[in-house]
């Protein structure tokens, strides 16, 4: 006879007393219907939020962000998209009260390259219940950070983890997308509830034109400063005007330098 190992889970929703085998991890309270996800001894409610995007709209979305500011120029042309996956990627949700004020924390529970993941904001509306039924378990990443280790974690930041008001799992929808550049890898995440673009890292613009810039200019002032000393010393013949007409001498020298730096920083700023 085989010996089926059950154990005793309390719905964090209704209370119910619920048995199921103790290696399953996602459970659906069967007086309540919420979806439960066990974590050690640890019941937490289990969310999710829906996915707005299509894979389409997602890399539009990736393409808008690659043409700003930030990003080496024409990145939304250059850069060469070489895979893109969806999934659900779990993240710790807790909710902590203040004295006056709610915040809410997020940790990675699975591990990821990209840390920016827990800057993600999920409006409280946009929390469903999971339902194992309605989905491809295949699409949604099971966590292997367990909620003890996210909470020392967020605990080792400063945050007092002991006034939770809430814990839960929350499965959010992503695209991660790797692409190329300049025979470098890259990759970027696309957040399908909201649309927003999330990476650690990204081709840059290249600041070495902007400092070969600055430190001409730091010598041409100089340079600028030591010849109107020489031309208003000379020209004043020892009298007490010399001051007043080192002065205009200068800043009429700064004033021809600056108009051609600024053009060439305009022109730098355009290429890169
Ligand atoms: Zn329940």
């Amino acid at each position: 006879m085989e010996n089926i190992v059950t154990s005793t889970i309390i719905c964090p929703q209704c209370a119910g007393e619920n048995k199921f085998p103790t290696d399953e991890k996602f459970i659906d309270c069967e007086f309540c219907g919420s979806a439960i996800y066990i974590d050690k001894r640890k019941v937490v409610t289990h969310y999710m939020v829906n996915c707005n995007f299509t894979k389409e709209r997602a890399d539009g979305n990736l393409r808008r962000w690659m043409s700003g500011n930030f990003h080496v120029k024409d990145l939304d042309k250059n850069a060469q998209v070489t895979a893109v996956y969806f999934y659900y990627f779990p993240l710790w949700y807790i909710k902590i009260k203040d004295t006056s004020t709610e915040r809410i924390y997020l940790q990675p529970a699975h591990s990821t390259s990209i840390s920016e993941i827990k800057n993600i904001d999920i409006p409280a509306g946009n929390l469903k219940l999971f339902q194992k039924k309605e989905h491809n378990m295949k699409d949604f990443i099971n966590p292997d950070i367990q909620l003890s280790a996210a909470q020392s974690w967020l605990k080792s930041s400063g945050v007092p983890v002991e006034n939770a008001t809430e814990t839960s799992l929350v499965h959010i929808p992503l695209y991660q997308f790797y692409y190329n550049y300049n025979g470098k890898q890259y990759t970027a995440i696309v957040e399908a509830s909201s649309g927003k673009v999330y990476a650690n890292t990204w081709p840059a613009k290249s600041e070495t034109p902007f400092r070969l810039l600055f430190g001409s200019s730091i010598g041409l002032l100089l340079l600028a400063s030591i010849l109107s000393l020489i031309v208003a010393l000379a020209a004043s013949d020892g009298s007490e005007g010399w001051i007043f007409l080192y002065e205009v001498i200068k800043v009429f020298l700064y004033i021809l330098i600056f108009i051609p730096l600024v053009i060439i920083a305009y022109i730098i700023a355009k290429k890169v």
